[in-house]
């Protein structure tokens, strides 16, 4: 079996980005796709905030140029998933359905897939008032009222972003202490636009082709209740793709994997990189994402020319 040079797992901005970098680096990159290519912006309609183009851009569309460009260079693709790998020997080993590669540096960049609250409704208004992403459709929500769930960061940082566009934003959180960092707690205490329900689920998301509410439980008294809006934000975390890494390289506790050697792309494991969103807490961005895949591919090229003395 031939050793790759390079082998990048997933296909999102970070790994696109990757492709395009390592193939016009001339080694040759070839990359697992996955079932579902593309990432988390397959998912999203207008991107409106990715740089270079100012009438904006649908997020398949947008990731449609990503993979021509990684093509275009001679990025090749193989559209399964990875089910484990192997990471404890050089070279490193790759397994998908019913196949293995193998390499000398791997770059992994499966992003994270959000957390959803499981319930019914959110599914089928999803994109039609249903919405994960502030960033990405605040800005459709002009004069609306808007829900915001959730109790941390994220939730504060939505909320506030929100209210740009929105009459007015309430926080609904299940418990009744909010699990975001003091500043964010007191920006969004102290927006006039932000108004919190404390200790509630959310049972429904109301409407048919658009929301028009949310019908929310007390968890102390069970008392049940309808809060009117056009828009509901869903903002309880996300969840990293790296359960096939588990024992291979170092994760946190909540399964990002950890850069050791910051500002490189380094994991613990020598010859093995990380990019967007699958390493990132924080940022999370299409084009944070796409910066840390060039980072990777010119860290990947570094290490391969180091093993060649
Ligand atoms: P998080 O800190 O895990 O908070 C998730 C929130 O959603 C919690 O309040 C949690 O409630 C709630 N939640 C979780 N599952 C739920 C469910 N099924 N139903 C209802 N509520 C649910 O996630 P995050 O806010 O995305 O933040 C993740 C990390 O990124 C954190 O380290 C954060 O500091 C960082 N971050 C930083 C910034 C910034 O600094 N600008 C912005 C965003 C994120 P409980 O509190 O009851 O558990």
């Amino acid at each position: 079996m031939a050793v790759e040079n390079v082998i990048i797992i997933g296909s999102g901005p970070a790994g696109y980005t990757a492709g395009i970098y390592t193939a016009r680096a001339n080694l040759n990159p070839i990359m697992v796709e996955g079932y579902q290519s593309g990432g988390l912006l397959m998912l999203t309609s207008e991107v409106e905030n990715y740089p270079g183009f100012p009438k904006g851009i649908q997020g398949p569309e947008l990731m449609g140029h990503f993979r021509a460009q990684c093509e275009r260079f001679g990025t090749r693709f193989i559209q399964r998933d990875c089910t484990r790998v192997d990471f404890s020997s050089s070279p490193f080993k790759v397994y998908l359905d019913g196949q293995v590669l193998e390499a000398k540096t791997v770059i992994v960049s499966t992003g994270a897939a959000t957390k959803w609250l499981g319930i019914e409704s959110e599914k089928r208004l999803l994109g039609k008032g249903v919405s994960s992403c502030a960033t990405c459709d605040g800005a459709f929500f002009k004069g609306a009222r808007l829900i915001v769930v959730g109790g941390g960061d994220s939730a504060m940082e939505e909320a506030n972003f929100l209210t740009r566009f929105a009459s007015s934003v309430t926080v609904i959180h299940r418990r009744d202490t909010l699990r975001a960092s003091k500043i964010m707690q007191d920006r969004a205490k102290n927006n006039p636009k932000i108004s919190f329900i404390w200790n509630s689920d959310i049972d429904e998301v109301l409407g048919t082709d658009g929301v028009t509410g949310a019908r929310i439980t007390d968890v102390k008294t069970g008392a049940k209740r309808e809060i009117p809006c056009e828009g509901f934000f869903v903002a309880i975390g996300h969840e990293p793709n790296t359960g096939f890494l588990k024992g291979q390289v170092d994760l946190d506790p909540k399964g990002y994997i950890i850069l050791k050697n910051r500002p490189t792309t380094a994991t613990n494991v020598n010859g093995i990189f990380a990019c967007g969103d699958v390493q990132d807490t924080i940022y999370r961005q299409a084009i944070t994402a796409a910066g840390s895949g060039c980072q990777s591919a010119i860290d990947a090229e570094r290490y391969l020319e180091s093993l060649h003395g």
